[in-house]
């Protein structure tokens, strides 16, 4: 099948073959899919885009919102999330004048990290979800947050939000500036949208760029930004970087370290197993994030906090 691939970020047509790469994690398809790096903004678009295959690319296993027992590395991250908010609701509210804040999480499941941003500052008050998984609708209900059941594309409301929170989001979106255009046009005078997606300008993105890296969670991103072409994604969205920060990319190290272990016939991933369920998983995640600490100070790391405001 030939295809014609366009840059998702910015629609460009002069791309070149980047890497080709398969699931790795869930073997949800045997399919192989290309990456292309678009010559003119220098984000990685996959294609074909499986768009018309999202009940096989995200299989059952793939959804795990459910009250589980929260792992090492889970708790570790519960605190940097703890203190990136309470940072974040003084850029909103410096002079700590506001009655109350609201919040909307896109892709936010359960709502679980709105209940973290809760858990620091008791005055947000309206919490809402936007997510397609119809299994999270009751957990996030019954945790007292508003849920959207459906895609942020056709979600409309007179609200507007203080703080948006999309997180692992917007590289599995085929119109990414689209997208943040629609966050923009929800956001308050003053309010932050809080990003995370992974970057391809990385040591880990490198070492297994031919290797299926797990960054690509080859074929859920559709679109691999790094700093400077997601500066120009903004741009055309028309809202503007407040800070773009590198951060551990621990969880792309692991997958593709698994796929190398499985490969060498040591470990074994499959459907049935996915490598998220492996059980040195938790352990190949600290020990990454560890090494990922420790070099970040003067080497890029593979995953990207930004913080959007309007201009
Ligand atoms: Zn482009």
């Amino acid at each position: 099948m030939t295809t014609t691939p366009e840059c998702l970020a910015c629609g460009s047509r002069d791309l070149g073959l980047w890497a080709r790469a398969h699931d790795i994690e869930y073997y949800s398809c045997a399919d192989e899919f290309s990456y292309f790096k678009c010559k003119t903004c220098g984000a990685l678009s996959i294609a074909p885009v499986p768009e018309d295959r999202l009940s096989q690319i995200y299989p059952a296993s793939y959804y795990s919102f459910s009250g589980h027992t929260k792992t090492l590395a889970e708790r570790v991250k519960q605190a940097l999330d703890r203190r990136l908010f309470r940072k974040l609701f003084s850029m909103i509210d410096p002079d700590h004048g506001k009655a109350s804040f609201s919040a909307l999480d896109i892709g936010g499941g359960s709502g679980w990290l709105l209940g973290e941003a809760k858990a620091v500052e008791p005055r947000l008050q309206k919490t809402v979800v936007v997510d397609i998984d119809d299994k999270a609708e009751a957990a996030a209900i019954a945790a007292g947050h508003g849920y959207f059941r459906g895609r942020i594309e056709d979600f409309s409301t007179r609200d507007t939000f203080d703080l948006i929170l999309m997180l692992n989001l917007i590289e599995h979106v085929k119109d990414p500036v689209g997208m943040l255009k629609k966050a923009g046009d929800l956001l308050t005078p003053g309010g932050r949208i809080l990003i995370k997606t992974p970057n391809h300008d990385a040591l880990d993105a490198r070492l297994f760029r031919n290797r299926s890296w797990g960054g690509y969670h080859c074929p859920r991103h559709w679109v691999l930004f790094d700093p400077e072409s997601f500066r120009q994604a903004a741009q055309k969205a028309g809202i503007e970087i407040e800070s773009l920060n590198l951060t551990q990319g621990a969880p792309f190290w692991t997958w593709s370290a698994l796929n190398m272990l499985k490969n060498l016939g040591l470990v074994e991933i499959s459907a049935a197993r996915p490598a998220c369920r492996h059980p040195l998983a938790p352990f190949l995640m600290l020990g990454f994030a560890a090494f990922d600490f420790l070099r970040m100070p003067f080497m890029k790391t593979s995953q990207m906090f930004i913080v959007l405001k309007h201009k």
